[in-house]
């Protein structure tokens, strides 16, 4: 196992200070590493992501190499070549488990943002400190723009957020943690190769979702009554100017559409098992409420905006890898998993064989068919 920083890497160097999981404690289990802490349904700081991570390296015997940065992956007739800053390796075959969100994605038009205005990406941030007193923008409401809209506004600053698609849920659902209703109606469980329109679910953004001893529910009507400024989609810069998209009403309905039918599955679900009078009644939360009248543009040069954090998403990054298997979206091809290379494979990406492949307690299912696919590539070459 080759990491060019230490274990748990990307926990420890591309995360902001306040992060917390958004799965809750029992959720977050590792192969053989299950929470047996006092708080099941809390929700761990990244210092006990680190702890646990760790903790699997240790218990699990990993021949992990750390301080090993593989700089190239080339075809060789009987495998591989592997570069690394500390040497080549052959092999039969690789499994690239490099991470899903390596890099931030920042739309090209960034480049055309005033030199006045600061801006930063979620690795940069850390904590609000950092940033120049004054208004900040923050773009994208999935999980990371509404986790970090709320800590700046807190913070004193007036924030402004950048609204596109989203994925709208409430914390908890019935009583239970939304995401314990994930897991137990199966819909977590759903395969990559039943799934209607796979690419769309593979660039779903995240949900709307946030970790806190409170369990509070982070979505825009939260941010709203904080006193947060909803804008649309940010479409381009124009002469100095922010131009926003005016189609709040749809991405709203969009949103609390799907909401509304994600929990009718989860009401379907828990009639047909027959456990509904285990849980509180079905309720559903009030729609987002549009604006007025949302701005359509803002004036980048006036001061108004000092910062701008974009929480655009991420993706990964294969540079090293030279095989010609990453379309021009920059994403692996692959079959679950089963990358169109003999030989090579992949962990770790969204719906790679369920709904749930991109979260920590998703990936050992998928291991499991992934790394028996593997044993008979070794064991037959095909
Ligand atoms: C902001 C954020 C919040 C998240 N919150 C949750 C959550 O609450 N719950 C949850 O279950 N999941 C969450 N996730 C998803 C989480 O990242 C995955 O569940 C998990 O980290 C995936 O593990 P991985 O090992 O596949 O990828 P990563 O954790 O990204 O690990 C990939 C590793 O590969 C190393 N690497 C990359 N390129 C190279 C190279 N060329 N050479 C050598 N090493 C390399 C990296 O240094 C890194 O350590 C979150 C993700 C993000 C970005």
């Amino acid at each position: 196992m080759l990491e060019r920083g230490e274990v748990a890497n990307s926990w420890r160097r591309e995360r902001w200070d306040s992060l917390r999981l958004l799965t809750p404690n029992w959720q977050s289990r590792l192969p053989g590493l299950r929470y047996e802490g006092p708080d099941p349904d809390g929700y761990m700081t990244m210092q006990e992501v680190t702890e646990l991570v760790e903790r699997l390296a240790k218990v699990s015997g990993a021949p992990v190499r750390t301080g090993t940065n593989v700089t190239s992956v080339r075809r060789a007739d009987d495998g591989y070549h592997v570069a690394t800053n500390r040497g080549k390796i052959r092999c039969r075959a690789v499994v690239i488990a490099s991470g899903a969100c390596n890099q931030p994605a920042v739309p090209a038009f960034s480049g055309a943002v005033p030199e006045s205005v600061e801006q930063l990406t979620p690795f940069g941030y850390r904590h609000p400190g950092q940033l120049p007193d004054g208004g900040v923008l923050v773009v994208g409401a999935s999980a990371t723009g509404v986790q970090l809209a709320a800590e700046l506004h807190r913070s004193g600053r007036p924030v402004t957020l950048s609204v596109g698609e989203h994925v709208r849920l409430p914390r908890t659902y019935r009583g239970r943690d939304v995401l314990w209703w994930m897991d137990a109606s199966g819909v977590w469980d759903q395969r990559y190769d039943e799934v209607e329109d796979l690419t769309r679910a593979r660039g779903l953004p995240s949900p709307q979702l946030v970790g806190t001893p409170e369990r509070t529910t982070l979505d825009l009507n939260a941010l709203t009554s904080m006193g947060v400024e909803m804008v649309g989609r940010w479409a381009a810069v124009r002469d100095g100017r922010a131009l926003f998209s005016g189609g709040l009403r749809n991405v709203f309905s969009l949103a609390d559409l799907k909401m509304r039918r994600l929990l009718d599955t989860f009401d379907e679900w828990a009639l047909t098992s027959g456990r509904d009078a285990e849980f509180e009644p079905p309720e559903r939360p009030v729609p987002t409420p549009v604006p007025q009248a949302s701005r359509l543009q803002l004036d980048l040069g006036s001061g108004e905006v000092r910062t701008i954090v974009w929480a655009t998403g991420f993706r990964p990054d294969y540079e090293w890898l030279d095989v010609p298997v990453v379309d021009a979206k920059g994403q692996l091809r692959h079959e679950g998993g089963v990358v169109d290379s003999p030989g090579l494979y992949a962990l770790g990406l969204p719906v790679l064989r369920r709904r749930k492949s991109t979260f920590m307690c998703g990936i050992e299912d998928d291991a499991r068919e992934v790394i028996e696919h593997l044993a008979q590539y070794l064991d037959t070459g095909r």
